[in-house]
């Protein structure tokens, strides 16, 4: 990693930037656009352009040693890039940190940082671009200079995706658009526990446990499938279900199922609708999925599903205990429990009700 530092008289908001790939930094290297490193001096310019309206920057930079295409983010990319942060927090002391990502896994990189760095005290805010910088029409400086403000005006600990026009709970971000400034959205209310859980003690070693996975489910899913996602993910699977939990549930699936959770993998349900959550109690294949042992994942992104799962078995926990800790909201992945009624209740039937 390459570090480079600009000082600066004045108070000034300390910024630690973290360069780690995506479009942001990208050229076109005539097969398409890759990956592009040593842009700590444009960094500085853009910096420098952000102090001329009266704000004041210390800055701090360093660059992945290998920078990437978030593409090929790994299972273990989100947990390294978030020991740098809390290496960078502990040793530089910033005021907030920003980290340059790239979109298409942004959303599941910013949900596991999120679950890894939930102590600390400052800001993270994840952005990039969608137009590389320096090219026409780029956001990249747009982007940054977002990501400052944010820092700026201190939203509070947590990690943030700040893109476009917006700054997003990271655990309940999701790209919605590739095309468009506005890459991200909200998928769903942000609701942080009224108080937050016990911290989970730390993991110190960057070997991932067992591999987690995710897995959508359609009309005609075939067991053998769901069975060959379960064997290659040992460590968990997340099913992107319909509705309010439901799936195709022939006995074979039904029965993939049982074998897996009773050996001990977790299977995590969440629905691909965006809104509204999981209830597995609402229909038959709902209950059957219950019986056959799997974890309501509630209201969750997906991002922050496979992400939370990913931190909870990379902690070691496994059983009774990883389905309380999955099922308790840690930092406002999930709704709190008092959440209004699905179906907005008439003010005459709750009258008549209390009759
Ligand atoms: N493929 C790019 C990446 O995720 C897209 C982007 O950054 O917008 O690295």
């Amino acid at each position: 990693m390459s570090t480079r530092a600009t000082a600066h008289p004045h108070a000034a908001s300390r910024v630690q930037v973290l360069y780690t790939g995506g479009t942001f930094g990208m050229a076109d290297h005539g097969a398409g656009m890759g990956p592009r490193s040593g842009i700590g001096a444009e960094i500085a310019d853009l910096i420098a352009r952000y102090e001329e309206v009266g704000r004041s920057v210390e800055l701090r930079y360093a660059e992945f040693d290998r920078v990437i295409d978030s593409a090929a983010a790994d299972s273990g990319t989100a947990f390294r890039i978030a020991e740098w942060v809390r290496y960078r927090i502990e040793s530089e002391r910033p005021d907030g940190v920003v980290v340059i990502h790239g979109t298409d896994t942004m959303a599941y990189i910013g949900a596991r940082i999120a679950f890894e760095v939930r102590d600390v005290a400052v800001p993270v805010v994840l952005t990039g671009a969608q137009i590389p910088l320096g090219h026409p029409g780029s956001d990249a400086e747009r982007n940054l200079h977002l990501a400052l403000d944010s820092i700026a005006t201190q939203p509070g600990p947590g990690t943030y995706i700040g893109f476009g026009s917006a700054l997003h709970p990271a655990v309940r971000a999701s790209k919605r658009a590739s095309d468009e400034y506005d890459a991200f959205t909200t998928v769903r209310e942000f609701t942080p526990p009224p108080s937050p859980p016990a911290l989970l003690p730390r993991r110190h070693s960057t070997a991932t446990r067992l591999p987690v996975g995710m897995l959508t489910v359609f009309p005609g899913l075939h067991a053998d499938l769901l069975s060959a996602a379960i064997r290659q993910y040992p460590g968990g699977i997340v099913l992107e279900c319909y509705g309010s939990g439901t799936m195709p549930h022939g006995a074979d699936v039904m029965e993939t199922i049982r074998i897996a959770t009773r050996r001990g993998t977790p299977v995590v349900v969440i629905t691909q609708c965006a809104s509204g959550s999981v209830d597995l109690e609402r229909y038959l294949p709902g209950r059957a999925l219950l019986e056959a042992g799997v974890i309501s994942g509630g209201d969750m992104t997906r991002e922050a599903a496979l992400a939370k799962l990913a931190y909870l078995v990379d902690l070691g926990l496994s059983g009774g205990q990883l389905r309380d800790w999955m099922t308790t909201n840690m930092l406002g992945e999930l709704s709190n429990p008092a959440t209004p009624p699905l179906v907005p209740v008439h003010e005459d039937a709750l009258t008549a009700r209390s009759r």
